[in-house]
């Protein structure tokens, strides 16, 4: 299952809808290496899932960003947007030098709006 989360932006209220690979998501989680999600990203492109969960991003009138390519958006109204998902609240601190370990908080992103 493809990684989608949207995110408003603050100023203007422009919905996006960002696509995180799992060539970026495993790592990140330690769930697999990028190569893994790589080519689980690309049987997933393959069978045309990404491309559904675009054309239903962009029929809501949401901008479809996909993260494996770019992880910092400016706004039509000028905002700049973070998409960097380690910045993510969700995402839990997974800093293998760091004093501190936060518990392990599982991945629920919000499940795309069936409309
Ligand atoms: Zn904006």
């Amino acid at each position: 299952m493809a990684l989608v989360l949207s995110f408003h932006c603050g100023r203007c209220g422009q919905e996006y809808a960002v696509y995180y690979p799992k060539a970026v998501v495993y790592p990140l989680y330690g769930q697999g290496t990028r190569e893994q999600g790589a080519k689980e990203d690309e049987a997933e492109a393959r069978s045309g899932a990404i491309g559904a969960l675009r054309a239903r991003a962009e029929s809501q009138g949401k901008v479809w960003v996909n993260a494996g390519e770019v992880q910092r958006v400016t706004c039509a109204c000028g905002k700049e947007l973070n998409l960097d998902l380690s910045l993510h609240p969700r995402i839990p601190q997974r800093k293998p030098s760091g004093p501190r370990q936060v518990g392990l908080i599982p991945l629920h992103p919000s499940p795309p709006k069936k409309e």
